[in-house]
């Protein structure tokens, strides 16, 4: 425990009954029904202000061995993992203008990934490259994006700027029969879905979303054509704007400061504050980096997982607010080991209020009007809602020109002609930006914008009713030749490219054995499904008691704090990511494939 934990004091009892009012606060009967799908009118907010045109290319009905969805991390781990086990013929559907997923659209002011860049970006040996930060921006890990495409020979197989619309599995000639809005119909051998968990942005269901008469966009796609500047702010064009911004979650945390710089006047509409702990970014030491040994990047993304895992490591090698945690619950635990009374679930109680006692002192150590800082002092577990790190947040709250307007957990309540209405007064503005995130808890389809139609005409939607069924998380029975990327009964990290590597290799190597021994098909069996399904349910509570939690504030951690029946079969493997991972090169080294049939 560091010295500045050990002095703190609390008294859990009422800790307890404040996380208990606040979350309460913050219920809604309607759920996930509170968001708006960007169809029909709102349908413009989903156009890439990237891209300076559509480019006009004729449909493509080509043939090809794999089709890969979506040129995220997702897709450009699978196509280099199946260019390593030799195999040319691959497509890769984009609905961006580039390669990067998640970091071609969230580009606004200040965008960086919080998780440590020795560990996040991917294939960092493969292409003899360091990152320049601890913690890098967008631009150099959109950069990234752009280089492992290249290094993977990734680019000519590439179909930017298309949507697939359908997959569905031709019976006669063994293919799947790939859709878009390009009118393309590519038949496809095998197909992987890496449409990435955070794909579609939604906007909140305030009452006269559709009446204000200002400028209005969602945070993924940022309009510098109205703000002025780029990702590294200098947003110029706003010094006699008034602007709102809906939302203070991860993407708020790291946008606001460049919105309170440089607006006229900026007020951030709050419902739940967010917990933001200490960013601390340095450059990369050149020492460090020459110095780096083969097989570097791997054992310290192992490090890491390991350490938010819980599992105890002689070295923290990461080092920060995620391992920070974690590391307080393992003395704890070694503290306690000698005092029988304390549960293994008191302990984790314990480390987490005093986690959360340290993230309120720093409010009010940052933030200078009292009342100001109470309002943005997070009342619920760590973990949650999605910990958030940065250095320039909360000062921001200190500047003259920047309102921040708690809504006491009931949201915006209306939204007028000129403005913003919360508690009765109306809050004028030339602009409002949503910075209220993604969908996560509607159906796959709704999500990932097709359904996919196996065999007997079945679609997976269907097949998952009553929530996810697979082997591993990556097949199901009755869709053969067909893996997906997610987390939904596979294997849940923070590091989230660190489960894509996994996949991808997986998937490789499943479907390199298919096409050298000459089969058609590979196909999860009934029986593999079924018993993988019952090893998900059979897990209860992760090594941190699970992701949100019924008792939490509401959020998409934990289906808006309403129960969801699917929940716990469409859940991570209980048994944490790093037995996962080890479970999957067990099942790859004991060659027989076993619960897949290959015709
Ligand atoms: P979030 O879903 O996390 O946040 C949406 C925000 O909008 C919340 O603060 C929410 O409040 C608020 N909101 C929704 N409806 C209303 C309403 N009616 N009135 C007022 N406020 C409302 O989206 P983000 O884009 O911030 O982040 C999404 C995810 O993207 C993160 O959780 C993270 O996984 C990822 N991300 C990762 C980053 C990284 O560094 N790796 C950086 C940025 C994002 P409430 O909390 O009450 O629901």
């Amino acid at each position: 425990m560091s010295d500045s934990a050990a002095e703190l004091v609390f008294d859990p009892d009422a800790l307890r009954e404040r996380y208990r009012v606040e979350r309460d606060k913050r219920l809604r009967e309607d759920a996930n029904e509170q968001y708006v799908e960007m169809t029909g009118t709102f349908a413009h907010y989903l156009e890439d202000p990237y891209v300076d045109e559509k480019t006009e290319r004729k449909p493509v009905t080509d043939e090809v061995d794999v089709v890969l969805i979506g040129g995220g991390f997702g897709g450009l781990q699978a196509g280099a993992r199946l260019r390593d086990a030799g195999i040319k013929d691959i497509k890769i559907i984009e609905k961006g203008g580039a390669f990067g997923g998640t970091w071609y659209w969230n580009r606004y002011p200040g965008a960086q990934c919080d998780i440590e860049a020795y560990c996040y970006l991917p294939l960092l040996e493969e292409l003899n490259y360091v990152p320049k930060e601890k913690y890098a921006f967008a631009r150099e890990i959109l950069d990234h994006s752009e280089a492992i495409g290249q290094h993977f020979d990734l680019h000519d197989c590439a179909l930017f700027q298309t949507e697939v619309t359908e997959l569905r599995w031709d019976e006669s000639i063994e293919r799947w029969i790939v859709s878009t809005n390009r009118s393309d119909a590519i038949k496809a051998r095998f197909v992987s879905m890496a449409n990435g968990p955070l794909h579609r942005p939604k906007l909140p269901g305030i009452p006269g979303v559709r009446d204000f008469k200002g400028h209005t966009f969602h945070t993924s796609r940022w309009d510098y054509d109205y703000t002025g500047g780029g990702p590294d702010g200098g947003l110029d064009k706003l010094g006699d704007k008034k602007i709102a911004i809906i939302g203070t979650g991860a993407t708020a945390i790291q946008c606001v400061p460049f919105l309170g710089e440089a607006a006229e006047h900026l007020y951030v509409f709050q419902r739940t504050p967010s917990t933001v702990d200490v960013r601390g970014n340095s450059p990369t030491d050149p020492a460090w980096a020459e110095g780096l040994q083969p097989g570097w990047q791997k054992h310290r993304m192992e490090n890491f997982n390991s350490m938010i895992s819980g599992v105890p490591q002689e070295e923290d090698l990461v080092n920060d607010g995620w391992t920070d945690l974690i590391g307080k619950m393992i003395n704890q635990f070694q503290n306690a080991k000698a005092d029988s009374n304390m549960s293994l679930e008191q302990m984790i109680e314990t480390a987490n209020f005093e986690k959360m006692e340290e993230i309120r002192a720093r409010v009010d150590e940052l933030v200078e009007d009292d009342d100001v800082a109470e309002k943005l002092k997070p009342y619920y577990k760590m973990f949650c809602k999605r910990p958030t790190f940065n250095d320039d947040y909360l000062p921001t709250f200190n500047r003259s020109n920047v309102t921040l307007v708690d809504t006491d957990g009931k949201g915006v309540e209306r939204i007028t002609e000129k403005g913003l209405v919360v508690d009765g007064v109306e809050y004028e503005v030339d602009c409002i930006i949503y910075s209220t995130g993604f969908e996560v808890g509607t159906s796959y389809t709704r999500r990932s914008g097709y359904d996919v139609i196996g065999r007997e005409a079945k679609s997976l939607s269907d097949h998952w009713r009553d929530g996810t069924r697979s082997l591993h998380g990556m097949g199901s029975h009755g869709f053969p030749n067909v893996f997906i990327m997610n987390t939904s009964q596979g294997g849940f990290t923070a590091n989230f490219p660190h489960l894509l590597d996994e996949s991808a290799v997986h998937q490789a190597h499943i479907i390199a054995h298919a096409l050298a021994q000459g089969y058609n098909t590979v196909e999860v069996t009934a029986t593999a499904e079924e018993e993988w399904v019952d090893t998900i349910v059979g897990f209860t509570g992760g090594p941190l008691g699970g992701l949100g939690g019924p008792d939490c504030t509401p959020g998409y951690y934990n289906n808006e704090g309403q129960p969801n029946p699917n929940a716990q079969q469409s859940a991570p493997y209980g048994g944490g990511s790093i037995r996962f991972f080890e479970l999957l090169k067990e099942w790859r080294e004991d060659g027989n494939f076993e619960g897949l049939t290959f015709k």
